[in-house]
């Protein structure tokens, strides 16, 4: 087994060094969203110049196949001409009104015609927005304030949501966020993923004070997870039966699993949807949307307030709005993405279980994960068992053989529609080099 040392930094990146360095004196940790810190794989983050299709270029000249496509919303590569191409047009009229357009409706059509069970939708700027959004509309139209959330789920950064939480809370292992009330937190129930036990139990003996039950249809915040036969379908009925509300949060795999997200996917319609990134097309958008009775408790038509200064901002509408037609136009795609990650997962299985290692590989179309460690993991109890050091060298291991995944055991890898056979052919001998 090589210390981390010998791995780290085989590829010139000092320029990178040097910026983190001078980022670390004006910028928290020297990052504006924490998993970017490497924290969780050790060494210093690499800082990015630019990219095209398949490829990020650092400041050093490096270049790197990108297995995050910006967490997401870069399912058609980067620099998408026809979303470049809107956004400089957009541009051009203006950067942002703050009065309704035509575009924001022409959004919400769109988005309605691929994404099911979906009424009335508002725009938001993050997935953050659009999740604590949707908790306080649900909290409003039922009057209940309880929620239950799945350990290992991540639904932005809001108080509410901070507990028992995946993605960089989980990175860090911070098990108690300080600055979230406890007043606030204990309200937030929650349960194992996968675990319909747990969550039956407490339905049984809270339903009739639970708002909401909000899931990640397929998680991705703690490496992926997928959705055991039944789980969605289940808490459905849950939620039919107590009178609470049933949120999809589909920042991650909305759009990207099927034109019509996990939903689609799974046929389990929920009463709200959120969405994040991808509906951006690499801005700054979230939305949150579903059923007509429920939406329109938000004001001005109802009383439960949300609101926002650049929502439905133009230039973010037109970049989403191109990306979302692009993917509702191609059906093709999902074809196209499904056929290489299967064909790459099974590569990737295959070279490691060549070199002998131990690990599982989830996958669920173009979003996966590897945890190494014996055993399958459909928890984040069960992940956070898997061997994230391992996962630290394999990362580096694979950044310097120019393949770039996500900086965290405990986060999805993103496929492009840019990742074809030679990228794949040249991820898998990467990982056939991996000696640990
Ligand atoms: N929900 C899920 C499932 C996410 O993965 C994320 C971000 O990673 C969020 C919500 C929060 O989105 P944002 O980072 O845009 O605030």
């Amino acid at each position: 087994m090589k210390p981390m040392e010998t791995i780290i930094n085989k590829l010139q990146r000092e320029k990178s060094t040097a910026l983190m360095e001078r980022a670390m004196a004006h910028i928290p940790g020297g990052v504006n969203s924490p998993v970017r810190a490497f924290r969780g794989v050790g060494g210093s983050p690499v800082f990015m110049r630019r990219a095209a299709g398949a490829w990020l270029y650092d400041e050093d000249g490096n270049r790197y196949l990108d297995y995050i496509n910006s967490w997401g919303p870069m399912i058609l590569g980067h620099a998408y001409a026809p979303v470049m191409e809107a956004m400089a047009t957009y541009a051009s009229g203006s950067n942002s009104f703050g009065a309704p357009t035509e575009l924001e409706i022409r959004m919400a059509e769109l988005i309605k015609s691929m994404a099911p069970g979906i009424d009335l939708i508002r725009m938001v700027n993050s997935g953050t927005e659009a999740c604590m959004s949707a908790l306080r509309l649900a909290r409003g139209f039922t009057g209940r304030n309880k929620f239950i959330k799945f350990s290992g789920c991540y639904h932005g950064h809001a108080d509410p949501f901070l507990v028992n939480a995946g993605s960089g809370v989980a990175t860090l292992g911070i098990q108690y966020v300080p600055g979230v009330p406890a007043s606030v937190a204990a309200d937030t129930l929650t349960a194992p993923y996968n675990d319909l036990d747990a969550v039956t139990a407490l339905m049984h003996t809270q339903g009739a004070d639970i708002a909401c039950i909000i899931v990640e249809p397929v998680a991705g915040n703690m490496g992926c997870v997928a959705p055991e036969p039944g789980f969605l379908e289940k808490l459905r009925t849950l939620c039919d039966h107590y009178g609470s509300v049933l949120i999809f949060d589909e920042v991650m795999t909305g759009f990207r699993l099927a034109p019509g997200g996990a939903q689609q996917l799974y046929g389990v319609t929920a009463d709200l949807v959120t969405f994040g990134k991808i509906i951006g097309g690499g801005l700054p958008v979230g939305a949150f949307g579903g059923r007509k009775d429920i939406m329109e408790h938000i004001a001005p038509v109802g009383k439960v307030y949300q609101a926002g200064t650049l929502s439905g901002n133009p230039i973010a509408m037109a970049a989403g709005f191109t990306l979302l037609s692009a993917l509702k136009n191609s059906p093709e795609i999902y074809t196209r993405l499904e056929a290489h990650s299967a064909q790459l997962a099974a590569g990737l299985q295959r070279a490691l279980e060549g070199r002998g290692i131990e690990h599982s590989l989830n996958r669920v179309g173009s979003m996966m994960s590897i945890f190494f460690g014996p055993g399958t993991i459909r928890s984040f109890e069960q992940a956070t068992m898997a061997d994230t050091a391992r996962f630290g060298r394999f990362f580096h291991h694979l950044l310097n053989h120019e393949v770039y995944l996500p900086p965290s055991a405990f986060e999805s890898w993103f496929i492009s529609a840019c990742i074809g056979p030679e990228e794949i052919a040249k991820t898998i001998e990467a990982v056939t080099l991996f000696k640990d």
